[in-house]
């Protein structure tokens, strides 16, 4: 337990200890079967179980309604940028929210489909804002409209949204159960599991039932969320392991009294470190403040040059991961679910000792 440092990697992220722990206790014989859960059928009474707490868990914590489909995939986040218009876009025009890096990959999958429109951007002032919805030019005619409301690279979060004329379709890999959401206002909510939800290799995809069995011609059997939703999420075999760790991260969030408590305790902690930085010359953050992302906080030395001090440091002070993405560069904290807050107190004293010593 002592060995565990604070983790602020991006994604695959730091997991909560406890279900470490438990994983760690039923590796080799899982619930008496004296085999471990990654060396069952995923088609076996046992695991058919684990799928559907997980799923029913899942729908617990965000308060999903049952004309939704959850489904758990393959192939991340990114999958999900094909998938979706492969979908939902009937090859007519789709729309898109450009807010940054991970949008901006979404777009360029999206174009190998069909038409997109870029209904807002904030590449004019270099990602430092989310594009307000009120400013969002929608197009009628179009199928949905995409939005990346955490940008996990820069820092750029959407917390609050109105409902939409066409379906509103959102990349949440990084920033869900972190806060309340309200489903209903979302045709699609997709992302990879491994920043709040578990290991990498699964994705979640939570959609309105209208939006299934429109996949057009050609659309693999694999991509095709009719056969996903029909097959229960196991037209072949799943990743059975990281579905099994993801559905005692769900039991633990349960535990700490779900999406409401932990979104104090993310609020808290996001509002500490911001406060810190802004309170500083020697360290800033130059997002827009009511733009600004509760689970991934970037920020820059003034000094450049003490970048690689700084992490070696932090390092060698029992904190992991605080580099910046290459296209941002300087540092990065992502402070997810699974991140204690005493992390983020830790994290506060070092920068500030590191600042008296280097300033
Ligand atoms: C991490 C991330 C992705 C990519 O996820 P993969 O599972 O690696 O495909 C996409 N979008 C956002 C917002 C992310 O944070």
């Amino acid at each position: 337990m002592t060995s565990r440092k604070y983790n602020f990697g991006a994604g695959p992220a730091t997991m909560p200890t406890e279900v470490l722990l438990e994983v760690q206790e039923e590796l080799l014989d899982w619930n008496g079967m004296g085999v471990s859960v990654m060396e069952i059928s995923h088609r076996s009474p046992e695991f058919t179980k684990i799928a559907e707490e997980a799923e029913s868990d899942f729908r617990d914590l965000l308060s999903i309604p049952e004309n939704y489909a959850v489904l758990f995939t393959h192939g991340g986040a990114s999958l999900q940028n094909a998938m979706i218009p492969l979908n939902l876009s009937k090859q007519g025009i789709v729309q898109y929210v450009d807010s940054g890096y991970w949008a901006s990959r979404s777009i360029k999958e999206a174009s190998k489909f069909c038409e997109v429109g870029i209904a807002a951007s904030s590449k004019d002032k270099d990602y430092s804002y989310f594009p307000s919805q009120e400013s969002w030019q929608i197009d009628k005619t179009a199928n949905y409209i995409h939005i990346t409301p955490n940008e996990t690279i820069g820092g750029v979060a959407m917390r609050s949204f109105n409902d939409t004329t066409i379906p509103l379709v959102a990349d949440f890999s990084s920033s869900i159960l972190s806060e309340k959401l309200d489903v209903s206002k979302f045709g699609l909510i997709y992302g990879g599991a491994q920043k709040n939800i578990g290991p990498s290799g699964l994705g979640f995809v939570i959609l309105n039932k209208d939006l299934i069995g429109h996949a057009m011609d050609g659309t693999p059997s694999m991509l095709d969320y009719q056969v996903i939703s029909e097959g229960k999420s196991m037209f072949n075999t799943p990743p059975t392991f990281p579905w099994y760790v993801a559905g005692k991260v769900f039991k633990w969030l349960k535990s700490l009294g779900g999406v409401n408590e932990i979104s104090k305790i993310n609020v808290r902690k996001a509002n500490k470190l911001y406060e810190f930085i802004d309170n500083s010359d020697f360290y800033s953050n130059n997002i827009q403040k009511d733009s600004r992302s509760i689970m991934n906080i970037p920020f820059l030395l003034r000094n450049e040059d003490l970048n690689e001090s700084f992490l070696q440091n932090s390092k060698e002070a029992g904190l992991l991961a605080l580099k910046g993405h290459r296209s941002v560069g300087g540092m990065r904290a992502s402070i997810y679910n699974a991140l204690p807050e005493e992390a983020i107190d830790t994290l506060i004293e070092f920068m500030s000792s590191f600042e008296k010593k280097a300033g």
